[in-house]
């Protein structure tokens, strides 16, 4: 497995591959912080092809810096988890070669989908502008067939579909199931975050989208979210049903259930599909 720091080094890597535009393969964009979740997509990106991680913090779609300063780092374990996954490269560019300075980068224009729910987007105002912005530039630095995200991140992976169909309609974009620990908690990099008091509440959340899930309107199953969230301890901003492509009104057919709560000084976000739950 190949560590690719620079652009240069991606260029070579695409010659000595035989191509003219572009590496190839499938790529996975990460944030680093490794963990099972990423492990489950690099196994399903290798299966279909050369596997391409990529790990950056990318500063401009936090909207809170200080969340982007103690965002995990753990470059080597994510390494050798990249290579035990069966990746053939990890692409580990700096600030400067992604956004190089006195250079604009480009931002895709947002679809509806980044703007009008009103659930990450009214949340994390910016955030979705910073995710198309590093996707697309990194995406066009390697130039893959495909590219995979996780359901986790259900509105991201809408938001990114959406912006791609309509800037680079020949990639595939890929989406693969939510990996979760033992007690239902879907794995995150902000889990290490997560004091013990807290850990221990987290499972609220899954908790919630299957309580959810056996309710028969999206009233009652808002509710019983709520319910869930709050008993537990943590601080709601959104629980809701929502159509699962648009994420507007649920239509009652491919309706989800979507939560972003605090827990102990952490955001968590999880989903669903609703009715039935995680
Ligand atoms: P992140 O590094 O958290 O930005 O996530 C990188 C990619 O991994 C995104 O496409 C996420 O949706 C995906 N991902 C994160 N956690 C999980 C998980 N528990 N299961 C599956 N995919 C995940």
């Amino acid at each position: 497995m190949m560590i690719l720091r620079t652009l240069d080094e991606v260029d070579g890597e695409t010659a000595r591959r035989g191509r003219t535009r572009g590496l190839g393969g499938i790529c996975i964009p990460t944030m680093g912080a490794l963990h099972e979740g990423h492990a489950s997509l690099v196994r399903r990106a290798a299966a279909l092809g050369p596997a391409i991680v990529w790990i950056f913090v990318n500063p401009t779609q936090f909207n809170d810096p200080a969340d982007f300063d103690r965002y995990p780092r753990t470059l080597e374990a994510d390494a050798e988890l990249c290579r035990a996954a069966g990746a053939s490269a990890v692409f580990v560019p700096s600030v400067a070669e992604v956004y190089p300075p006195g250079r604009a980068v480009e931002v895709p224009p947002l679809p509806r989908i980044a703007t009008e729910p009103g659930l990450e987007d009214r949340h994390r105002p910016g955030h979705f502008a910073g995710v198309c912005q590093v996707v697309l530039r990194i995406l066009r630095m390697l130039g893959p067939d495909a590219a995979i995200f996780g359901e986790k991140d259900w509105q991201q992976l809408q938001v990114v579909r959406a912006m791609l169909a309509g800037v680079w309609p020949d990639l595939r974009v890929i989406g693969a199931p939510t990996i979760r620990e033992p007690d239902g908690l879907a794995m995150s990099s902000r889990n290490t975050l997560l004091a013990p008091a807290a850990r221990a509440s987290a499972p609220a959340i899954p908790r919630a989208l299957l309580e959810a899930g056996r309710r028969g309107s999206p009233t009652e199953a808002e509710n019983a979210m709520r319910r869930v969230l709050s008993e537990a301890g943590l601080e709601v901003e959104y629980a809701v049903v929502r159509h699962g492509e648009d994420l507007l009104a649920p239509r009652g057919q491919g309706d989800r259930a979507l939560i972003a709560a605090w827990c102990g000084g952490v955001r968590l976000i999880d989903n669903a599909p609703w009715p039935m739950g995680p």
